[in-house]
């Protein structure tokens, strides 16, 4: 029986657990390791920041989910992974073996890159962050917002497009969901009690699609009269501003930012990690300089954006080179990469983008309807109550091919 390790039970991790689970105890055993006790839905997030949804409806259990499915669950975090003698270390100082290692780690979001960030800002990337920004929003009562995401930077061993951020649609979330709070249920006024300023580091806001998402978010930023700022690389949070590289400041009096992404530490200490930490893979997800290595999902280098639809993508192409090295009559689905996400814009207001032009195609789409909120609270609920099982492929298909009629 050989020995499989995974690395991280997020979206990639737990997708790979899914769909290699049925050979467990015939060809594989399965452990997989998390620092965390629950998995974080993080897409659902914003709903614990904005709307005071309880943390409890973005979190997974993790130890009954795979156990009682068959596989061995650690709870500990990896400190040190050995790739010449197929070990890792955990803090517990218990040693781990494996014949394949599945890496899907996530990114670290780097708070303390941010000079300030710990003492005046906000973020809405984790439980604890999105618990404490609806504690700071029920008690704000007006003034200048200010929200983007830091510049993050990235390694060079692969080739995937650089994005000076990673994953802007949160940022979508935060500032229409924000004004939707304030306006509608605190009842105040735009400009007058309150504005909502954003900065992008990048050339343009929302970098990874095309003008046809980026015109539909921008129509309605005009109408809610949100400024947006680009080519803004934060470096400091302070009392009341924010301060970019460019030596400008923005007035503040309540900053939600998406920090940069990094690579675990765990990884920037190890061999297998590319210049910046990140897992360096070709596109059937084998890492390049270890054959029984594997990743997926936000840690990988090729994974830009670093989104969920990604890391699904991702860890079934990793599952099924797994079990065609396991001798598995599977075939390897192509690395065709795509942007997915539906935008919460607060109430029964979504916009469903999709897009895959970074990636040289013609899909572009940014659909403001109900009916997108509708398939966000579908998805969201059957990942949770499904204990992060993905929809089927089919309805997955289904959906996409009823987008792109609509
Ligand atoms: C606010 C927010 C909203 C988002 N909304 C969307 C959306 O609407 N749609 C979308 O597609 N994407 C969205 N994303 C992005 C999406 O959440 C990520 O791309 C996705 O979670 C990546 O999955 P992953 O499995 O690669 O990593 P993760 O989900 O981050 O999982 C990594 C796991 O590894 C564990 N881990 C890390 N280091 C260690 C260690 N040293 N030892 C042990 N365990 C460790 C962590 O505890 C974690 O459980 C959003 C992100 C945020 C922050």
């Amino acid at each position: 029986m050989k020995k499989v390790v995974i690395l991280g039970a997020g979206f990639a991790g737990l997708h790979i657990f899914y769909k290699i689970r049925h050979l467990i105890g015939k060809k594989i055993d399965v452990t997989v390791i998390d620092s965390r006790s629950h998995s974080l839905l993080k897409p659902s997030l914003p709903e614990v920041a904005f709307e005071g949804a309880p943390i409890s409806h973005s979190l997974v259990e993790l130890k009954h989910t795979l156990e009682s499915r068959g596989a061995e669950f650690i709870q500990d975090e990896v400190v040190s992974i050995d790739e010449k003698n197929n070990s890792l270390s955990l803090k517990s100082g218990e040693s781990v073996g494996y014949d394949y290692l599945m890496v899907t780690l996530g990114a670290l979001k780097d708070y303390d890159a941010i000079k300030g960030f710990r003492e005046y800002g906000y973020s809405v990337c984790d439980d604890e962050q999105a618990q404490r920004l609806w504690e700071r929003v029920k008690t704000f009562e007006g003034g200048k917002v200010v929200t983007g995401a830091a510049k993050s930077t990235w390694g060079t061993r692969v080739d995937a497009p650089p994005l000076s951020a990673p994953c802007e649609g949160p940022i979508g979330e935060i500032m229409f969901m924000l004004d939707y709070y304030l306006d509608k249920d605190k009842g105040k006024k735009r400009a007058e009690d309150y504005s909502i300023n954003v900065f992008t580091p990048g050339e343009v806001f929302f970098e990874d699609v095309g003008d046809t998402p980026r015109e539909a978010i921008g129509k309605f930023m005009k109408e809610y009269q949100m400024n947006l700022s680009n080519n803004k690389e934060l470096t400091e949070i302070g009392k009341d501003f924010v301060a970019f590289e460019d030596g400008t400041k923005m007035d503040c009096d309540l900053a939600i930012i998406i920090p940069p992404y990094s690579a675990p530490q765990v990884l920037k200490d190890s061999n297998i990690g590319d210049e910046k930490g990140f897992i360096p893979t070709d596109k059937t997800m084998r890492h390049l300089d270890f054959d029984n290595i594997f990743a997926a999902g936000d840690i990988t280098a090729l994974a830009q954006p670093k989104l969920g639809h990604v890391a699904i993508i991702q860890g079934g192409i990793a599952a099924a080179s797994l079990m065609k090295e396991l001798g598995e009559d599977v075939e390897i689905p192509p690395h065709d990469l795509s942007v997915f996400c539906i935008m919460n814009m607060g109430g029964h207001n979504t916009t469903l983008i999709e897009s895959n032009v970074l990636y040289g195609g013609n899909v572009d789409i940014g659909f403001y309807s109900p009916i997108a909120k509708m398939m966000k609270w579908g998805f969201d609920n059957y990942l949770y109550y499904n204990k992060g099982h993905m929809p089927p492929d089919l309805a997955l298909e289904a959906t996409d091919k009823l987008i792109k009629l609509l």
